[in-house]
This record gives structure tokens, sequence and C-alpha cells, in this order.
């Protein structure tokens, strides 16, 4: 069976032009960049190379990229670097749908006596900017907020929140992990300090990462050892994974930069959404009013349509019932898909406990054809419609 899989903000297979350019550096030049002479020389080159793509994806310079092992590893660095500033800079302000990535580290700033906001969201998913804006003082160290939502794509208007935040002298550190190959990404146009990529959503390699932060940014290195990565993350560079990233990140600023493949994976999303809500009395779009990144859709099923009463079907069920067809989702944030409580971010948007548990999130790729979608809209269809009939 051809599985179609919706499930790339989880995460994506990597480009062929990534694995090509990865696999001569697992047999072929396996130097270490730290060592004098020429196979070192070669891999400190190629970590060059994709330092300079990663840091054109994001608008920034070379010098300013810091490979990790992903954006949970970036966005720490970023929350412990503030969280050193002190002083009477002691407020994190992040929002209330954040990925745990970012959430963990605010109960973190909580539990060592910080004080911590989480702005709200309206019905649609679009972040109270007027709370944001007034929580942005003199004593605010950090503002983290996510580019793109993971679950339902919605695009955080960031208009003039880094003039707020360098004004203030806080800093601003962007969550870009759903960003690259869906919008253009600027850190200078955006006034950030600091922006968390993971190469895996944006079909590089797992485990890769980069954290890119202004260059005068004092970053807290929390691996300690070597001088790699100008100090600020010690441990020997994983080459391979690093050109893949270097590859990817071109891939992605390429598509980003297209209209007209931005266009057409939004066409491929809006036909899953119109398909689905035409077979499916009952669902609904979380964040459809709001912008949205061209490739994400979370839809919420009602338990027995829309003349049943209220709550939501149960999406790990919903997801087995899909998986079994071929068709591979996610029930809101993988992240927490094996857990049966509802999507915490659903909830900040007002949504009940039982449509929360009842959604399903739809993310496709610049690989998804128009015959998987159609695919799709037949499976969920079918697996709602059978769901229903037993309940
Ligand atoms: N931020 C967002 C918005 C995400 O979607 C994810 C992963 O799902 C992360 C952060 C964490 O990325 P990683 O698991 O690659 O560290």
């Amino acid at each position: 069976m051809n599985r179609v899989y919706l499930d790339n903000n989880a995460t994506t297979r990597v480009a062929e032009e990534a694995l090509a350019a990865m696999l001569p550096w697992f047999r072929e030049r396996w130097g270490n960049p730290s060592s004098l002479h020429p196979p070192g020389e070669e891999a400190a080159d190629a970590l060059r190379a994709a330092r300079g793509e990663v840091a054109r994806l994001v608008g920034g310079a070379a010098e300013e990229i810091t490979f990790n092992s992903g954006a949970s590893e970036g966005i720490a660095t970023a929350f412990e670097s503030a969280r050193r500033r002190g002083g009477e800079r002691r407020r994190f302000v992040t929002s209330t749908v954040e990925h745990s990535a970012v959430a963990a580290q605010l109960d973190r700033c909580a539990e060592l006596g910080l004080e911590t906001l989480r702005v709200g969201v309206d019905g649609e998913g679009r972040l109270d900017r007027e709370a944001l804006l007034a929580a942005i003082d003199e004593r605010t160290a950090l503002v983290s907020l996510l580019v793109a939502n993971n679950e339902t794509g919605v695009l955080t208007d960031l208009a003039g929140v880094g003039a707020a935040c360098r004004a203030a002298g806080a800093w601003l550190h962007l969550d870009a992990v759903q960003a690259p190959g869906k919008v253009p990404l600027d850190v200078g146009a955006l006034g950030a300090d600091a922006l968390s990529l993971s190469a895996h959503k944006f079909h590089g390699p797992k485990g890769v990462g980069a954290l890119w932060a202004r260059r005068d940014l004092p970053l807290a290195g929390l691996v300690l050892g070597g001088p790699q990565e100008r100090d600020a993350r010690a441990g020997t560079e994983n080459v391979p994974g690093i050109v893949g990233a270097g590859v990817a990140a071109r891939l992605a600023r390429e598509h980003a930069a297209d209209p007209a493949a931005r266009a057409a994976l939004a066409a491929l999303r809006d036909r899953l959404e119109t398909g689905i809500l035409a077979r499916v009395p009952g669902a609904r779009v979380h964040g459809a009013g709001a912008a949205r990144v061209p490739n994400t859709s979370c839809v919420g099923f009602e338990r027995g349509g829309p003349d049943a009463a209220g709550g939501g079907l149960e999406a790990t069920t919903l997801l087995a019932l899909l998986a079994a067809e071929g068709v591979d989702a996610s029930a809101g944030s993988a992240c927490h898909a094996d857990r049966s409580a509802p999507s915490p971010v659903l909830l900040a948007m007002g949504r009940g406990e039982a449509e929360a548990a009842g959604s399903l999130r739809f993310s496709l790729s610049r690989e998804t054809t128009a015959a998987e979608v159609e695919r799709a809209i037949e499976v969920v269809a079918g697996a709602v419609e059978t769901l229903r009939a037993l309940a």
C-alpha cells in the first residue's frame, strides 16, 4: 500500500539532494572539522558552506549560526542565555499556544522564581497583540514566540513586536521550526535577536538544528568542552547532518521564495479542507479565519454530525482507522499524540475538551500530490462515518 503521509509538521522526508550531499561525509570524507590536516579542512569547508546556506534561509550572517541537535536545544539555549541577563530583567513572555519546548522553558523560569507571562489568543489562534505589547518593558528579559503554530499553522502577527522589544531592551526569540519552505524568513525585518530551527522539519536530517543569534548576543553554552561553534556549543560537529541541513535550507529558501510553489501547496491544503468539509457534516477547520502557513490544516470532528449533542470523536481512534487505510496524520502535536489529553493549543483557542480531543492535524509538504489529497478526503470521510455509526 502506498501510504499518504500527511504528518509533515512532525517530520519530513529527507530531500534527495540533501541525502546525496550527506552520503560522502560518512565514508569517503570523515575528517574532524577541528583537525589541521586536509581531511579536517575539507570538513571545515563543508561546515562553512552549510552555515552560509542556513544563514541565508533566515536572512542572517553565517557567523551568527550555531549548529546544534535541533530546536529544543536552540530554545533551551535562548532561554538560558536570557535567564543569565539578571538584574531587573526578570520577566519572560510567551503565548498560550507555544510548543512544549518553549512552554517547558517558561515553567523552568517560574520554578526559578522569575516572572512569567503567557499571552492569550482569540478563537482563531491570533495573538492578543495589545496584551503582548503591554508586557514588553525594561523588566522583560525575553519574549519567545512561534512564527507558525505547529498544530494549526496560524502565523503569529509579529509586526511591531521586534521594534517594541528593541526599544525596551528585551530579547525576541522566534521558534521558526514550522516556517522554512512555507514562508520567507528575514531576521532583520522581524527584529529578532534569536531564532530556532530543526532541519528535519524542512526535508533535512533529524537531530540537527541551528540557533541563529545576532552576533553580539551573549549565548550561554549548554554543552561545555571544546571550542566548537565559536565556544557556544562544544562537541565534534555532526558533519553529514549539517551538510544535509545546508542543502535542505537552500531548497526551503527557494520553495518559500517561489509564490507559485507556495500557492500550489496552499491549493492542495484548501482542496483537502473543502473536500473534508463537504463530505463530513459537523467538521470545522481550526484557525481558518487567520493567516496560516500553506501546508497545515487542523480539523475538528463532532461525534455525531451537526444534529447530535456536542462532543468530539476520539482522535486517536480516528487516527488508527486512517492509518489502517494508509493515511498518516496526527492528533494535535505529534509530541503528545500518544497521550489522550486534549491539545492545549486548541483549549487556548477556546475549544471545549471534547472538540479538542476530536481534532486531527493534516500537514502537507512540497512532495504531497493531488491524488494523495483526494485519497485522504475519501478515507477521512469513511472513517468518520464508521465511528459515528458506532457512537
Ligand atoms: N517548536 C515547534 C513549533 C515544533 O513543531 C517542534 C517539533 O515538533 C519543536 C519546536 C521541537 O523541535 P525538535 O523536536 O526538532 O527539537
